[in-house]
């Protein structure tokens, strides 16, 4: 399984999320993106599935708003 750093991660999904959003490795792990030691984001945590949906509906209610 591919590991990125919470950088790498919001990089390459185009995300700011923060790194409450996420568990973290404990140890320093190599991220396979900047190839850095760093913790690295183990999963999603589960109970954000929740907030997720709640987070995703604000923005789609905001991007409707503006256009
Ligand atoms: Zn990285």
């Amino acid at each position: 399984m591919a590991e990125f750093c919470l950088n790498c991660w919001n990089k390459i999904n185009e995300t700011h999320d923060s790194k409450w959003r996420y568990a973290l490795s404990w140890d320093k792990d190599l991220c396979e993106e900047c190839g850095q030691y760093k913790r690295v984001i183990v999963t999603e945590r589960f109970w954000s599935r929740v907030q997720r949906v709640l987070a995703d509906a604000i923005v789609n209610m905001q991007n409707q708003s503006k256009s």
